[in-house]
């Protein structure tokens, strides 16, 4: 059962391309999502003979990689579209549908560059080529987003990942933590490291590195609890040489970098777990129609029936505050602590509702044969990612107080 989106901003293309990724995510995305979820080594997602990489070629013969990748439409009619994008696929598999989206990261931070060379290499639409995010590191996770707290102009706080000057390069040299998505698989990196180790974290850069390079190196992946189809890897920089060219962002602004970065990166992933949040109420009424006790199905008990309808109002809620937001941020300078609003509350309501349709599968809802336990990890870890939400909470809570 599909329940109706009372959206009523949507256009007809809209409507179409959220039909089109609906079939994707339930035929193509929640079986392979199930599927790798059950690889006991996450090696086995990315080898080369998995699934992993006919789900890439798919998502590109639809098209939507088209979407994330186009300057040319209107900004508020994208922004609505990528919400109903990454809601539809999230409700498929949430690991799979970030592994995805991005998969394309780099390639504004390549525009942005000027670079030809880079650009040819990686933006190419007829190729598939893998970015990756890298700033959290071993030593420093909430440390490397703190912009609004002391300790993130703390020299003493040494990183793990430094970038130097050398004539006309680049080198770099450390690691970045292992929570990299998209690490092991990444053709190249937008790199978020330290340049001035004399400023804190507040002296970053931001340096655009091909993976191939010379001095990189990607162990194992990342053995987890949830959104195990999602690939994470540390990668280790060992006098790593890039052209001066690669430097997109620079000490001065990288503050704002940042904080741009993790705004939009935040209304993202509120937009992803909507998707997540749907999906386990969609299960959990379903279930209710079906699951017999007291000779009657369970959604005719009252409480059953009081807890379905807790968990609507918690995902229409949840996509208001995230669908808004994501229009605003669309035409308008980086709001951040609307977007941490909006990621926060899109994620905890995922935890929440996954975990009160845990509760109305009853026993089942524990057993590896229903989907809910798997909701349930792949929700959890979601409190964690693109910032822990309590480190974005002290971040919000400085901005909304105007610091
Ligand atoms: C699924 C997933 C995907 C991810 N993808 C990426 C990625 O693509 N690229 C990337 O670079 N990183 C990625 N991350 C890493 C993520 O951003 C970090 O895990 C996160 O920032 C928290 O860092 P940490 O794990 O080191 O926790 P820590 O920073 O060590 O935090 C531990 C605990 O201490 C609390 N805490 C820390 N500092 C403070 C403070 N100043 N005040 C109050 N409380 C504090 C935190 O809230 C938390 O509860 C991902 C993480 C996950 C789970």
């Amino acid at each position: 059962m599909q329940l109706p989106d009372i959206d009523i901003g949507l256009s007809e293309e809209d409507l179409a391309v959220r039909e089109t990724c609906h079939r994707f995510a339930r035929d193509v995305l929640r079986p392979v999502g199930r599927e790798l979820d059950r690889l006991q080594d996450p090696a086995q997602v990315i080898a080369r003979d998995s699934v992993l990489w006919d789900v890439f070629r798919q998502y590109r013969e639809l098209g939507l990689h088209e979407v994330f990748a186009d300057t040319t439409m209107d900004p508020a009619a994208r922004a609505r579209m990528m919400c109903v994008i990454n809601e539809e696929l999230s409700w498929g598999d949430v690991g799979l549908a970030i592994t995805l989206g991005l998969s394309q990261f780099h390639q504004p931070w390549v525009e942005q560059s000027g670079d030809a060379a880079l650009r040819t290499r990686f933006c190419d639409p007829a190729r598939l080529t893998i970015g990756c995010w890298g700033l959290t590191e071993p030593d420093h996770g909430s440390d490397t987003v703190s912009f609004t707290e002391p300790c993130f102009d703390d020299p003493k706080l040494r990183a793990n990942c430094i970038a130097r000057k050398d004539g006309d390069h680049y080198v770099i040299n450390g690691q970045k933590a292992a929570w990299v998505s998209n690490g092991s698989i990444a053709d190249i990196a937008v790199l978020f490291c330290t340049l001035e180790p004399e400023r804190g974290f507040r002296g970053g850069c931001v340096i655009l590195v091909p993976l191939d390079l010379p001095g990189v190196e990607r162990p194992r992946p990342l053995d987890k609890i949830g959104q195990r189809s999602l690939n994470q890897g540390q990668i280790f920089f060992s006098d790593v040489r890039v052209p001066a060219s690669h430097l997109v962002i620079g000490p001065d602004v990288y503050p704002f970098a940042l904080e741009g970065m993790l705004c939009h990166g935040n209304a993202g992933m509120s937009q992803l777990f909507i998707g997540v949040a749907r999906a386990a109420l969609d299960h959990a009424l379903e279930y209710a129609q079906e699951r017999i006790q007291g000779g009657v199905p369970i959604g005719r008990h009252q409480n059953v029936r009081a807890r379905l309808f807790r968990m609507f109002t918690k995902v229409e809620a949840a996509r208001a505050l995230t669908r808004r937001t994501a229009l605003y941020l669309a035409v308008n300078p980086p709001s951040i602590q609307h977007a941490i609003a909006a990621k926060v509350f899109s994620t905890n309501t995922a935890f929440e509702v996954a975990s009160e349709a845990l509760q109305i599968f009853g026993g089942n809802g524990l057993s590896r044969e229903y989907p809910m336990e798997k909701l349930l990890r792949d929700a959890r870890a979601s409190m964690i990612e693109d910032g822990c939400n309590e480190m974005l909470g002290l971040i919000a809570g400085a901005r909304i107080q105007g610091f």
